[in-house]
């Protein structure tokens, strides 16, 4: 059977993704990956579907026992990818994506290679600072060190695949779809299925 595709989605706080997430998952083709995390949990988060919430041990238990895709530590707090989830999932041919930052994404990409990593941009970054503070969840010196920190990601955004940019975010989630549907589309490994099916017709 073909494998699931593993598709990545990074981007800074405020750029969208996580609606953009969800808006992908709305008609059950795509299955989101459920990270852990040492931070604890905020507003009306729910344990097992926005994160695992478990203890600096356990995290380290779970490093050790090499139960993480990637993980990465941000502002403090460790975050990560368990692994067997989303490998039963890719294996049962189901399409994976995962919503997380920079690092993580690139020892994803590091150790799956046909992984597609896919960048969020906010269409500038005045609407970004506008939008984070209006969400207000962050002082202003915590939104000049994300501004800045948003920079430094634009600057390897060259190890993504693709962009998407989200100004209106109709637009920006058909483009999600269609890069998710070029991908469905590409010859690689379905190469073999393809000339069979024409082969066995053959006269
Ligand atoms: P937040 O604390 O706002 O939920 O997430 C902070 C950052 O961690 C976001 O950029 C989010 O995408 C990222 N993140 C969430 N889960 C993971 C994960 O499993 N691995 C990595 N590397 N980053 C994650």
């Amino acid at each position: 059977m073909r494998q699931g595709r593993l598709f990545v989605i990074s981007g800074p706080s405020g750029a969208g993704k996580g609606t953009i997430c969800s808006e992908l998952l709305k008609d059950g083709s795509l299955a989101l990956s459920v990270s852990m995390t040492t931070r604890a949990p905020r507003g009306k988060e729910v344990e097992g579907v926005n994160y695992y919430f478990v203890s600096r041990e356990e995290f380290q238990k779970t490093i050790d026992e090499g139960g993480l895709l990637e993980w990465a530590e941000i502002y403090g707090n460790r975050y990560g990818t368990p692994k067997a989830p989303v490998l039963e999932k890719l294996n049962a041919g189901k399409d994976v994506i995962l919503e997380i930052e920079m690092q993580g994404a690139l020892q994803v990409k590091a150790n799956y290679p046909k992984s597609i990593l896919i960048f969020v941009l906010p269409p500038s970054l005045s609407e970004l600072r506008k939008r984070l503070i209006a969400r207000g969840t962050e002082t202003a010196a915590q939104i000049d060190m994300r501004t800045r920190t948003t920079i430094d990601e634009i600057k390897k955004i060259k190890d993504y695949s693709y962009f998407i940019v989200n100004d209106d975010l109709q637009t920006a989630v058909n483009d999600a779809r269609t890069i998710i549907n070029a991908e469905h589309l590409r010859v690689e490994d379905q190469a073999e299925a393809i000339i069979e099916k024409y082969e066995r017709e053959g006269i």
